[in-house]
């Protein structure tokens, strides 16, 4: 067995209820909590702000995190933390307030400047305790020790640090009951994609990141129709919700590749959510890598189509890619740059933008050049 590490996340509350169960594990004192205006429009923050605020703490409320949180934002959190002397963090919503809520906790415990933390490992310092609430089955943010921001010219940088790991996270699918088929349908073939490419992810992948993405994959792909069919289901929001963790512990640890470096610039540019950017490559991409991967591809096959499982790795390697564009047409995502206004002039620009994202194409089980990308996203298009 080759040497490894791996990275342990949080420590996990889950089950409904389990976001006002915060309340017993964090510290007093004024606490920054971070969401969007949309989450506490819906009333989804009530219970957990109410129980913290029985708890006798001041709740500092900074609702201003939009789509792809810009740096701007999060200095906003940042200054407004600092103002109210808060003794710790709470991020409540999708990726974009758990991203901004991780490093406000890192730059208002550490004292660091932002723009010295780029990176892999830069960030060392200590931060303040730190917990993360996610409301959509996706980005796994609650997991992982990485946070991206949207900077100037809408590149997006990303901070990857231990110490963004939060403290504890809360999985409650109650949270996640009103969301609606669109947002299901790309949260979740995000964290879909996150299991597939930590499980081909060639520098570190290891066999704890494998199991936590075989099992993400089995009920992720098993309940996402489901999910979107029946908003309601709860078992299958429960589900969704542990998949999309696990998806998020094996990515930390195997970080993902190609789909999510051509998807990058797809919503750092034409501000498409993130999910959807995935969807949109996924199926291209796979193709791509099919005879690098073929091996880890026709592993993962079963587990979407249990009947391939006898045959060879080619068919299955076909089969698993056939399954993942019909889950995302079946999911109701229409499937094409074109679909979402993406004008074909752009694949060059695109390409090109999509080679900044060295950091996960290092990561891709095979290369993929400019020339590769620009190839892509006319195949996407
Ligand atoms: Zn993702």
């Amino acid at each position: 067995m080759r040497p490894f590490s791996f990275n342990p996340g949080p420590r996990l509350i889950s089950g409904e209820g389990s976001a006002a169960r915060l309340a017993e594990v964090l510290p007093d004192g004024p606490c920054l909590f971070v969401t969007d205006k949309d989450l506490l429009g819906l009333g989804l923050t009530d219970a957990c702000r109410s129980a913290l605020e029985d708890g006798g703490r001041d709740i500092i409320l900074f609702d201003s995190v939009e789509a792809d949180p810009s740096k701007e934002t999060l200095l906003a959190a940042v200054e407004l933390g600092r103002r109210h002397d808060v003794t710790h963090v709470v991020g409540f919503g999708g990726g974009s307030p758990m991203d901004v809520a991780k490093l406000a906790a890192y730059l208002l415990g550490s004292g660091d400047e932002l723009d010295s933390i780029w990176g892999v490992d830069i960030a060392k310092g200590p931060r303040l305790p730190l917990a993360l609430v996610p409301t959509t089955a996706g980005t796994g943010s609650e997991a992982t020790p990485i946070s991206v921001i949207t900077c100037e010219g809408g590149v997006k940088l990303a901070v990857n640090a231990r110490p963004l790991v939060a403290d504890w996270a809360a999985l409650d699918a109650s949270l996640t009951l009103g969301l609606p088929p669109h947002v299901t349908a790309a949260t979740g073939i995000d964290a879909i994609v996150h299991a597939i490419e930590a499980y081909t992810s060639v520098r570190l992948k290891n066999p704890m990141s494998d199991a936590l993405a075989r099992e993400a994959l089995k009920l992720l792909s098993a309940n996402l129709l489901k999910a979107i069919e029946q908003p309601r289901d709860i078992e299958a929001r429960s589900a969704m919700l542990l998949g999309a963790h696990l998806a998020g512990l094996a990515f930390a640890s195997a970080p993902v590749g190609g789909v999510h470096a051509l998807a990058y610039p797809l919503g750092g540019i034409h501000h498409l959510p993130h999910g959807l950017t995935n969807a949109l490559m996924l199926r291209v991409v796979l193709q791509h890598n099919s005879d690098a991967a073929r091996e880890l591809y026709a592993e993962l096959a079963p587990i979407l189509a249990p009947e391939c499982e006898g045959q060879g790795s080619q068919a299955k390697c076909a089969t698993l890619i056939d399954r993942l564009d019909r889950m995302v047409v079946d999911s109701g995502l229409a499937p094409r740059l074109r679909d979402h206004g993406i004008p074909q002039e752009d694949v060059p620009m695109l390409a090109r933008e999509a080679m900044k994202q060295q950091r996960l194409l290092v990561n891709n089980p095979c290369p993929i050049e400019e020339e590769d990308a620009r190839r892509l996203y006319e195949a996407a298009w």
